[in-house]
């Protein structure tokens, strides 16, 4: 799927070894007997969903998490067995395939759960409970009306599971510790009430939850961590675990522009003196967001190499001035350039960038775009 004429243009790097690291040690640190479910949603967050869920599932990992329902069915049609669970709505026209492919599907109001009981299939389901992210899920404040549609529909459909998800487990102030908690026990308190109905998949936590929260055997989502990356920019994960990716790109054209030339569109860069300036053939269609314009850095050489004027769709450019002149570095076309990831002793990390532009590592990474190839390194270095 991915656009292979792309390698040596702009690709990523995955490392399948790192992969297996951290789902072990993440797994080490947890309580024995938890259950990991895979979150692979949104390509495996732009990691390539049917290569870390095929990594994973010879780990011993049965159980996969996705947005949709192509997601599911690409996992399908590449041979992913187990559990798949979709987390969030999908359109009762496709309940047909849900059943054809063995897929779970998410409940994520009453009012959904009748539309799907109208199809007249019995479809393989968990219910979402809202305990105060205010997405999806029945209220649980009522712990009443939970219990009653949660028979309900177990009698009346496949039911096998309920679900809550954590909004600020990541967080370490003492008000989101409190929240957490709170939304733990609301979800406790419901799991207790349907206790008689042996539910095989009851699971509240993610990442952060399954490293802060998980006292007991447990099932835990696991997204970020496993890709190596933190749930935020202040979050420090166990020993051993490391980003999986690295994104490469390459100099297409070094040139030299006088002082007072422009760079790129708007003219909003303007050198300052004789500088040398190379062109990198990955712009924002390629998922690299455009507000890093001027703010960016690449490495080159284990250099950190500036961003200078506006990133364009297909290309940017960036000043290599102190390495040609005082480094003393002859660069030509084809010189690696390392977007994200690790150069000698420097490193582009995806929460720091994404806290540059005020996101989120997770944006960085789910935004590559597919046309920037995947390569898979089975063996470290
Ligand atoms: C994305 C998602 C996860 C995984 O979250 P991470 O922070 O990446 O571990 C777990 N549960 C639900 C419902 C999600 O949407």
């Amino acid at each position: 799927m991915y656009c292979e004429n792309n390698i040596k243009r702009s690709w990523v790097e995955i490392d399948l070894e790192q992969l297996k690291k951290n789902y072990l040690i993440y797994k080490e640190n947890l309580p024995q007997n938890s259950k990991i479910v895979a979150v692979v949603k949104a390509d495996a967050y732009g990691h390539g969903d049917v290569k870390i869920s095929k990594t994973l599932m010879k780990l011993g990992v049965d159980y996969f998490a996705v947005s949709n329902l192509e997601e599911a069915k690409r996992l399908r049609k590449n041979n992913i067995k187990g559990e798949i669970l979709i987390l969030g709505y999908t359109p009762i026209e496709y309940m047909q395939e849900i059943i054809e492919y063995d897929i779970t599907q998410t409940l994520v109001s009453e009012e959904y759960a009748e539309l799907i009981l109208s199809t007249k299939l019995c479809i393989k389901c968990q219910f979402a409970i809202d305990t105060g992210m205010n997405r999806i899920g029945l209220n649980a404040n009522d712990i009443d009306y939970c219990e009653k549609i949660i028979k309900k529909y177990h009698s009346l459909l496949n039911l096998n599971g309920i679900f809550t998800h954590l909004c600020v487990a990541d967080s370490n102030k003492k008000e989101d510790e409190e929240f957490t908690q709170l939304q733990i026990s609301k979800f406790e308190n419901i799991a207790n009430r349907i206790k008689d109905l042996r539910l095989p998949y009851i699971h509240f936590s993610n990442s952060a939850g399954g490293m802060f929260y998980v006292k007991e055997t447990s099932i835990v989502r696991l997204g970020i961590i496993l890709y190596g990356i933190a749930p935020n920019i202040s979050t420090t994960l166990p020993n051993g675990i490391c980003p999986i990716l690295s994104w490469k790109s390459v100099l297409s054209m070094i040139k030299c522009v006088d002082k007072g030339e422009s760079i790129g569109y708007g003219r909003t860069y303007i050198a300052d003196k004789k500088r040398w300036i190379a062109t990198i053939p990955t712009g924002y269609a390629d998922g690299y967001c455009r507000k890093f314009s001027n703010i960016g850095y690449v490495l080159i050489r284990g250099y950190k190499v500036p961003i200078v004027g506006q990133i364009c769709m297909d290309q940017m450019m960036v000043d290599i001035t102190n390495l040609v002149v005082n480094e003393k570095k002859e660069l030509s076309i084809g010189e690696e350039v390392i977007l994200i990831g690790r150069s000698q002793n420097e490193e582009i990390e995806v929460n720091k960038m994404a806290n540059q532009i005020g996101t989120i590592g997770y944006e960085i990474v789910s935004g590559i775009s597919k046309r920037v190839a995947r390569i898979y390194k089975k063996n470290e270095g």
